[in-house]
């Protein structure tokens, strides 16, 4: 046996690692399978150039427990290691990368990279207080060693029997991480991280139901009963070793991205809404898939997040700062080597090369859904309502996106037509636009809310368009600053004849001045000025005889702050005006009413039922309008 010291100037770097990777005592497993994957990789690689005599046979990697022993084996057959790489790897190389490590990241951002950043077979004294490694070289000659460390600088080594090729990496498991001693903890890892790894990997069993072997022919047992399934132990291999982001996207079909997503998420009840294969070699690498879901509101948004691998092993799904921002909202997967993730975010945010990443992954993402909209543009409207809320935040974070996407963002009516912003200008335009010469775009936050103003709008011949997503109000701000001469107002910001103002649309008045205000008194009288302002307008017969609006610009702002979840500057603060129309035969029976309780009470009544028509009246007032109301009847 040889004994030895690591050449390290730390006397004991172990505790340390330990503790200051203390929340991600669980990346040794990813390490370690890592290892064993590389060293299988490498003598199918030899043994594909002929130069190894040795077989390849079985390469599946497999990892098991020991509750007795208190040890974690990870077993593979790969190139395995001689006495003389042993020491070179494992106590030269290895020791001073784990030393770098820590002499680099102690203290500074340290949160961001762990996790991202290898620490290599070191990791493994993270969970271990002795590590064992026993390994055979392919190479003909060479004989088994065992090398094994307490975390101290000191280590052993010596020859051992082994019969077969690879490595064999044994984790003494210390007492205060026996958590890890657990096949189904292990199973839970590995698929966290080694999912998709390349080489099969197994741990344990699983019982599978199958059917037996058919009897043979002259069995004379009863041929009628169906032979019942039977339950089986095979063994539980953990990963798909071809994951689909890794094939050309010709040999697929939409029924193997659609599994695949449940494979990815298999929580998820949902179908996604369709996908993007990511391929490039230059000027990085990147593969990938990804899938548009399904969001009906902001809850259904980052659930199932887009996950970051390289060269198939899973790193984080944490990815602010690394693909657009709008992109984290999509699920599926990225693999690229390409991304340097052994620095903090800050600083990867200005690395080129994930600049690039970024715009090439929202480049495709705009070809992707032109394409869509150009080929077929029934199937692009059908998706629409689901779609939008992608593109508006992409619009949103990004400028470039929206200069992108800009022929294809679609707005939808009322009566659920699609239009492009330029079709629905062009449709629009003659009737909609107002004496400034800017086209007001009338739309609707909600059918039923909304539904008279609604009504109002198109007995009038003009179209409203239903904006009724979660970042409409947003939308709506940035398509305004984006397009000159357009507005968009919503049908109940103001009656319908002043949404628009026309330059010769003026209703004459039927009352004198001085009706106009002797009606706005009684008005007035009989609401809350603080919360209600009254106004008499000239609208015409057929209008409603008293309306309830909003200041646009008010409501848009406070539905904006709703969206970001800010406090808001209004607090729960409404002002809404009570527009009376005076050319209703309504407005001169009030006006002709000489006993002054009689007109009270049908001033009242027609406040509350226009109150009542917006869903306001509530509480006191509601039952004091249903009070009044018997009475009338
Ligand atoms: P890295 O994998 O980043 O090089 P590690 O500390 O994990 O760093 O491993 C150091 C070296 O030890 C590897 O590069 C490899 O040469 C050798 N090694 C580790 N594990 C195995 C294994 N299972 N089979 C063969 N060689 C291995």
């Amino acid at each position: 046996m040889q004994t030895g010291n690591i050449n390290v100037k730390t006397e004991n770097i172990f505790p340390v690692i330990k503790k200051f990777l203390y929340s991600d005592h669980e990346i040794f497993l990813r390490e370690l399978i890592s290892n064993a994957v590389d060293a299988t990789q490498k003598i199918k690689t030899l043994a594909a150039m002929g130069k190894t005599d040795s077989e390849l046979g079985d390469l599946t990697i497999e990892v098991k427990v020991n509750k007795e022993d208190k040890t974690i084996h990870v077993i593979d057959h790969g190139i395995g290691m001689t006495a003389e790489e042993v020491d070179k790897y494992i106590n030269q190389i290895a020791f001073s990368g784990a030393e770098d490590f820590l002499s680099k990241y102690k203290g500074n951002d340290a949160a961001n990279i762990i996790g991202h950043f290898g620490l290599g077979f070191y990791s493994s004294f993270m969970v271990a207080d002795r590590v064992d490694i026993l390994t055979k070289s392919h190479l003909s000659d060479a004989k088994a060693v065992k090398w094994s460390c307490d975390g101290s600088p000191a280590f052993t080594l010596e020859d051992i029997d082994k019969a077969d090729r690879g490595t064999e990496i044994v984790l003494h498991v210390a007492d205060d991480t026996q958590e890890f001693l657990d096949e189904n903890k292990l199973v839970s890892l590995l698929t966290k991280y080694c999912r998709f790894l390349p080489i099969p990997i197994r741990c344990g069993t699983k019982t599978e139901w199958r059917k037996p072997e058919p009897k043979p022919e002259n069995d004379n047992t009863d041929k009628k009963e169906e032979p019942k399934e039977e339950a089986v132990q095979v063994p539980r291999i953990i990963n798909d070793t071809e994951p689909i982001w890794q094939k050309a996207p010709s040999s697929l079909t939409d029924e193997d991205y659609r599994k695949f997503y449940h494979e990815l998420y298999p929580m998820s009840m949902e179908e996604p809404l369709f996908q993007i294969h990511l391929n490039v070699d230059y000027p990085f690498n990147l593969t990938g898939v990804l899938y548009f879901p399904k969001v009906k509101n902001q809850l259904d948004l980052k659930k199932n997040r887009v996950q970051l691998y390289c060269n198939q092993v899973y790193i984080t799904d944490e990815l602010e700062g690394i693909i657009p921002e709008f992109m984290t909202l999509l699920h599926g997967v990225i693999d690229s080597p390409d991304i340097p993730l052994n620095v903090s975010r800050s600083y990867l945010q200005s690395d080129g090369n994930v600049k690039k990443i970024s715009s090439y992954i929202s480049k495709k993402v705009a070809e992707k859904l032109e394409s869509m909209f150009k080929e077929n543009r029934e199937d692009f409207e059908k998706k629409w309502d689901e779609l939008k809320v992608f593109l508006q935040f992409g619009s949103l974070t990004d400028e470039k996106f929206y200069d992108k996407i800009k022929d294809f963002y679609l707005l939808k009516n009322t009566d659920g037509k699609y239009f492009t912003l330029e079709e629905y200008r062009n449709t629009v335009s003659a009737l909609q636009t107002n004496k400034d010469d800017i086209v007001i775009m009338l739309y609707a936050a909600n059918t039923d809310e909304q539904h008279l103003y609604i009504q109002a709008a198109k007995e009038k011949g003009y179209d409203v368009l239903l904006l009724d997503g979660f970042l409409d109000p947003h939308a709506i701000n940035m398509l305004e600053q984006k397009n000159e001469k357009l507005r968009f107002t919503r049908v109940d910001a103001d009656t319908i004849d002043k949404l628009i103002e026309k330059k010769d649309d003026v209703q004459p008045s039927k009352l004198s001045e001085e009706q106009q205000k002797t009606l706005k008194e009684y008005f007035t009288k009989n609401v809350d000025e603080k919360t209600y302002t009254v106004m008499v307008e000239s609208l015409s017969e057929t209008d409603l005889p008293v309306m309830i609006t909003q200041n646009e610009f008010m409501r848009r702002f406070k539905d904006m702050e709703k969206v970001s979840g800010q406090q808001s500057f209004y607090g729960d603060f409404n002002h809404y005006n009570i527009v009376v129309n005076g050319n209703h035969p309504l407005a001169g029976r009030i006006l002709n009413e000489s006993d002054e309780a009689t007109r009270t009470k049908l001033v009242q009544q027609m406040i509350d039922l226009a109150l009542l028509s917006q869903n306001i009246l509530t509480g006191e007032k509601l039952s004091e309008f249903v009070k009044r109301s018997y009475e009338i009847l």
